[in-house]
């Protein structure tokens, strides 16, 4: 059983910026993610896009921003639980919360912040009628671990950023990457279809356009895929077959949790501390809806700074708590780290 004081569910921008804004109160944060890495959308959907509308930044990009929010709340050490999903939450009779993930793992917290964005991201997946029975023997929607593909043959279709920037990197790892798309024309970053073309040039990446993905074959896990080329078809012999077409965002299990859904968001009270109507959850970002909601970035640090003022009071009652600026406090980390401010020299004068 993983222990903390606030378990947030969801690492996109607004859950690891709640592992600061915690820390700063001394709680203790712990993040599952049902994605493999954290980020959120940032991550997921747009990771070389910048973003123009983060105070202090002119100009970020996606990627980038969720590199510093990690670099701000390593000193804090969150705990993560990566790739599961938060299935089901249990209340617990002194108020406290046993939340248990796809694969079983199980937290237990003082108070839960709902940080889940659009909600998980389901792959979109092609139409295929073999498919599901090779889900995980061979079938992969997400590269949760590289080295998964090290010396193997792999095939990836899709014509995005991630089905590009996957082979660019995997053809590195893989014995062989053979990206299959039903266009010549590919939707990615410039630079990444460039580097596919170059790849492509050196021997490294098999490009197979405009073609499609008929068939899986294989008996325990996949050995072998069709694929069909301006009306032929032909057989292939690999060990993973990576369709990367997209995710589709769905509120997923939170919906079946109690809570007041509106518009499949989850309803708080946002006149005071973004908590849900049950006690002891909140629910924070692009999740959560109340009058004027405005999804962004910049409202999900506010919700989240709120929230945490929320939860310490919750978990020191009749605590008095006097607002620090950072400026005038510091920051120590539970690392032993501490940052602060040079303090002015007063020295007598003669
Ligand atoms: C293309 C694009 C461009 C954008 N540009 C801007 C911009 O310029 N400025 C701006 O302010 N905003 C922008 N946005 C919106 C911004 O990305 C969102 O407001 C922000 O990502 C919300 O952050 P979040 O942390 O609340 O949720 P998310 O980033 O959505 O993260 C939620 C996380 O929760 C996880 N999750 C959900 N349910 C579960 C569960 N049951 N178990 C485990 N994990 C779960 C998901 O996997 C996800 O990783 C843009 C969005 C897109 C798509």
């Amino acid at each position: 059983m993983i222990e903390t004081d606030i378990l947030i569910i969801g690492a996109g921008p607004t859950g690891l910026f709640a592992v600061f804004e915690a820390g700063l109160l001394k709680m203790k944060c712990h993040i599952i993610d049902a994605l493999p890495q954290p980020g959120g959308q940032l991550a997921e959907l747009y990771p070389k896009k910048p973003i123009f509308d983060i105070p202090g930044y002119p100009e970020v990009l996606a990627g980038d921003l969720v590199t510093n929010l990690m670099e701000q709340i390593k000193q804090f050490q969150p705990g993560f639980t990566l790739g599961e999903t938060a299935k089901t939450i249990d209340k617990q009779e002194d108020g406290t919360f046993i939340v248990t993930t796809n694969k079983g793992t199980q937290h237990h917290a003082k108070a839960v912040a709902i940080a889940g964005g659009l909600g998980t991201f389901e792959p979109r997946k092609p139409q295929i009628p073999n498919i599901d029975v090779f889900e995980e023997k061979g079938v992969e929607y997400f590269v949760k671990d590289p080295e998964q593909f090290r010396h193997k043959d792999i095939v990836i279709a899709g014509g995005g950023d991630s089905a590009l920037d996957w082979s660019i990197f995997l053809s590195d790892v893989a014995k062989s990457v053979t990206l299959v798309h039903r266009r010549n024309e590919f939707r990615g970053a410039l630079d990444s279809v460039e580097k596919v073309r170059d790849l492509k040039a050196a021997g490294k990446i098999n490009l197979v356009t405009p073609a499609e993905i008929t068939e899986i074959h294989g008996d325990e896990t996949v050995t072998a895929v069709t694929i069909e080329k301006e009306g032929e078809a032909f057989k292939l012999e690999t060990d993973y077959f990576i369709p990367l077409f997209g995710l589709t965002p769905k509120l997923g299990p939170i919906a079946n949790w109690g809570l007041e859904i509106e518009k499949n968001a989850i309803k708080v009270n946002n006149a005071l501390d973004y908590q849900t109507n049950i006690d002891g959850i909140y629910a924070i970002g692009d999740v959560n809806t109340y009058p004027g909601k405005l999804k962004l970035i910049l409202c999900g640090f506010h919700e989240a700074t709120l929230m945490c003022q929320s939860v310490y009071n919750r978990i020191n009652p009749g605590k008095r708590f006097v607002l620090k600026y950072t400026t005038v406090s510091g920051v120590d980390g539970f690392d032993g780290s501490r940052k602060e401010a040079e303090k002015a020299v007063v020295k007598a004068i003669d």
